[in-house]
């Protein structure tokens, strides 16, 4: 399998060296515009692969899509992120622009792959993707966010179960899933689904306590970033590695992704299977019909009207 990712900042650098570690990819190209920085990247990845025993072989190049061809995978990374004080949604303006130059080099090359979208504000960038390669091959989009947000959630719930319990793993939290929009105000922790050690996450946590740890989920990109000046990487990266991987080894996982909702004509975090073909329902009989975003409307639109808004700036 070959997997491209385009920007090799923080995120998609880190994504490379997570994914490449890991050895289930053959081959991992960097691209950046900045002269040297992806060559610079990979080889640095690749000394540090001669310690892994990994057979993944990543190479950097800038600018020169044709490195890419015939990806299976296209990771987008690159553009700006968010600096301490600002939303995701602003970076539209400047990041939209990126999107364009990519997605003409990266389709040029590998007008079949699936396409795997970070930058921000990436229910937006996701929709760039769709309009971009047509609805018809909306299943081969997807905006990874969700799976960072939930991650985030988890975390926020592991902390404050087990100062009450006094230990925990984190497999011992499942069904942490959040949905809706990758931002502060619209994103949607399903805190009502979420299970620990077998119980319903309300046998641990009051009421109160619950709504801090989903208020923490909301802002936690942004805690982040107010403390490291830039927007968080490791978590970012760990959240694409997961997304790759079941891409390449086929698996199906359920992975909350942005993904196109033909009943709101935008793309939107919602549960997913994530499989060597893109995208699935996650739902008896793939159908759209019984998607969370259904289950959860009347808190999905808020999120699809601000999503639509931002969207109405492309
Ligand atoms: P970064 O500044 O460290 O890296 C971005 C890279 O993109 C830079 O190296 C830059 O040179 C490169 N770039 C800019 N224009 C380019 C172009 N036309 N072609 C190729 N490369 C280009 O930023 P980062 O921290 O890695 O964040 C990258 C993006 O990911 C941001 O938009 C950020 O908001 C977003 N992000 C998303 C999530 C998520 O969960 N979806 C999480 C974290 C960050």
């Amino acid at each position: 399998m070959k997997v491209s990712i385009i920007g090799a900042g923080n995120v998609g650098a880190t994504a490379a060296m997570k994914i490449a570690s890991e050895g289930f990819v053959k081959e991992l190209v960097l691209l950046d515009v900045k002269e040297g920085v992806a060559e610079g990247k990979a080889m640095d990845i690749m000394q540090s692969l001669m310690m892994d025993d990994s057979e993944t072989i990543v190479t950097g190049t800038t600018g020169d899509y044709s490195k890419t061809a015939n990806s299976d995978v296209i990771v987008i990374t690159s553009g700006v992120p968010r600096k301490p004080g600002m939303t995701r949604e602003e970076l539209v303006g400047v990041n939209s622009k990126v999107m364009t130059v990519v997605l003409d080099g990266a389709t040029k090359y590998s007008p079949d792959a699936i396409f795997v979208v970070v930058s921000n504000p990436m229910d937006t960038m996701t929709q760039m993707v769709v309009n971009y390669l047509g609805t018809e091959n909306a299943n081969r989009v997807l905006g990874m966010g969700g799976a960072l947000d939930s991650a985030r959630f988890k975390y926020n719930i592991f902390m404050k179960v087990r100062e009450k319990v006094g230990y925990l793993k984190p497999h011992n939290i499942q069904d942490c899933w959040v949905i809706g929009g990758h931002g502060d105000t619209t994103m949607i922790p399903l805190a009502n689904k979420v299970i620990v050690l077998g119980k319903p996450l309300s046998d641990y946590l009051t009421k109160e306590e619950i709504d801090e740890v989903v208020d923490a989920t909301m802002k936690g990109g942004a805690t982040l970033t107010k403390m490291l000046g830039t927007s968080a990487w490791e978590a970012p990266a760990q959240g694409i590695c997961e997304v790759v991987k079941s891409i390449a080894w086929d698996e199906c996982n359920t992975i909350p992704s942005s993904v196109y909702h033909p009943s709101v004509g935008l793309c939107i975090g919602d549960l997913v299977a994530v499989g060597s073909t893109g995208w699935d329902w996650e739902y008896d009989g793939c159908d759209e019909s019984k998607s969370y975003m259904k289950e959860y409307a009347s808190k999905c639109a808020e999120s699809v009207e601000a999503i639509r808004k931002v969207n109405a700036a492309l």
